[in-house]
């Protein structure tokens, strides 16, 4: 099992790491990519696409607007339906009511389908310490679990374990016969699941979606094991965090179009369960059902204007796949459990900015992760802002030797920018240095600098290219454009 909280080991030692690992790094650039890709060719089959967005942004400005107003209509809904509502302000609190909820149960067990907020909770570490066993029935999340390790991306927690990996993970822990079959692994989770869910009293759940209107509970998914959970045993509990409510049922048809082929690019996923409430007389499904809601640092954002736009997040992963960053240093390197751009921009939200001070500047600011956010989230603007935040609200720590030749330079830059002449020389400078070092690749087909030897130059190219210059500098096509 991870240790519980933030890592206190820094985003650069942790990147580092993974970087070194050149089996790991392929596996987070070609799954993340293939996600990419498969949502662009989803997107591409649905005309007006980008007025959803618009219209699921508005959506969800509005809830963010009038959040208490809908809170209270989903509670009095759940209610209504014979639902029990539970308000949990902290990390802690919510692993509380989970385990009252299991100790009036007698529950030695708990089946859990995939929970985000459950991982952000740290629910596991709390149900071990209280002798309560907690059994991951979604594939990904068995897998990282067997390897005690956190999710590796939103919506697919194993996305850097390859077919091998999860094959060793099963003969060790479930003492399987080793296969690479995707269909025999998946039959030996299902196996080692199946009596699990027959017998377990409490399952848990997250939830993607809660509508107000109605007090139903939304989760989406392609393995079927979340309906197993939420309707076998006996107790369903959800954990939902504040901010994923959405105001009527119509709403729905908008936010499933969107999330399926944001993460996944597919239309929909293969279930889409609808909980509305225990079950009645003649239906199937638990007895009870019991829905946490978690604030742990939601409120904090929502009374901020600026970052309020942060909790418009559907978490379906698309910003990961197009980050550039995450594709080279994975999930775990940003040290909790939301990663990639979403996770810079949440966690230091939740956790505190003392805790997470150097997130928001784990970004290129690309804009690459604005571009896919189906909800059009404006991430490198709200990583700006927070840059600002951790410089003014936390001990800036004694800057490492990059940052300090990085200052150095920009102040060099910003002197040259206001004397063209200097400008001029440092440019041709440049040019004549990065030519002489830069060298064919074919696998780019362009000529790059690889490898500087000398300090400060060989921090840049520590972990990444530079590329040659281009033949004619800007300002002279420019002139050249100009006087034509
Ligand atoms: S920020 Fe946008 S793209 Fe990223 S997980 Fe959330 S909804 Fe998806």
């Amino acid at each position: 099992m991870t240790e519980p909280g933030v890592q206190s080991n820094s985003i650069h030692e942790l990147a580092r790491r993974a970087m070194a690992d050149a089996h790991l790094e392929e596996a987070y650039r070609s799954s993340s990519l293939r996600l990419y890709t498969h949502r662009l060719s989803a997107i591409a089959k649905v005309p007006g696409f980008e007025r959803l967005r618009d219209r699921a942004r508005e959506i969800k400005r509005d809830v963010m607007e009038h959040l208490g107003d809908y809170l209270e209509q989903f509670e009095s809904n759940i209610i209504r339906l014979g639902g029990e509502v539970h308000w949990a302000p902290t990390a802690e609190e919510a692993s509380a009511a989970v385990l009252e909820i299991c100790r009036r149960a007698g529950a030695r067990e708990v089946v859990k389908a995939k929970s985000m907020v459950g991982e952000e909770i740290e629910l596991n570490h709390a149900l071990e310490a209280a002798g309560i066993r907690a059994v991951e029935s979604d594939l990904g999340e068995l897998i990282v679990q067997l390897a005690g390790e956190r999710p590796a991306h939103i919506v697919a927690p194993a996305i850097h374990k390859t077919r091998e990996d999860v094959s060793r993970l099963f003969v060790e822990h479930l003492h399987s016969e080793p296969t690479t079959e995707p269909e025999r692994l998946t039959a030996i989770a299902r196996g080692a699941l199946r009596e699990i869910f027959a017998r377990a009293a409490v399952g848990l759940s997250g939830a993607n979606f809660g509508v107000a209107e109605t007090g139903s509970i939304v989760v989406i998914e392609n393995e079927g094991n979340i309906r197993f959970s939420t309707t076998a045993p006996r107790i369903h509990i959800v954990l939902m965090g504040i901010e994923k409510l959405i105001p009527r049922f119509a709403d729905l048809g908008i936010f499933l179009r969107l999330l399926a082929r944001s993460g996944t690019g597919q239309k929909l996923t293969s279930y889409t369960s609808i909980l509305t409430g225990p079950r009645r007389a003649g239906e199937d499904g638990p007895e009870e059902m019991h829905v946490i809601l978690v604030d742990n640092g939601r409120i904090r954002t929502l009374a901020d204007e600026k970052m309020r736009e942060a909790l418009y997040c559907i978490r379906c992963g698309a910003c990961l796949n197009a980050c550039p960053v995450y594709r080279k240093i994975g999930g775990h390197a940003y040290g909790w459990v939301y990663s990639g751009p979403i996770g810079a921009l949440i966690t230091p939200q939740f956790m505190g900015i003392s805790n997470a001070r150097e997130l928001p500047f784990a970004s290129s600011l690309c804009g690459a992760c604005r571009e896919v956010c189906p909800v059009r989230i404006n991430i490198p603007d709200l990583l700006l802002h927070l840059r600002t935040e951790a410089q003014q609200r936390t001990e800036t720590p004694r800057p490492p030797r990059s940052l300090v030749s990085e200052r150095a330079s920009m102040r060099i830059w910003a002197w040259a920018m206001k004397r063209p002449w200097a400008y001029s020389l440092g440019g041709a400078l440049m040019r004549f240095g990065l030519k002489a070092f830069a060298r064919w690749d074919t696998s780019s087909g362009g000529r790059w600098v690889k490898k500087f030897e000398w300090f400060p130059l060989s921090a840049w190219t520590e972990s990444r290219d530079f590329p040659a210059p281009a033949r004619m500098p800007f300002r002279d096509r420019w002139k050249k454009i100009s006087t034509r």
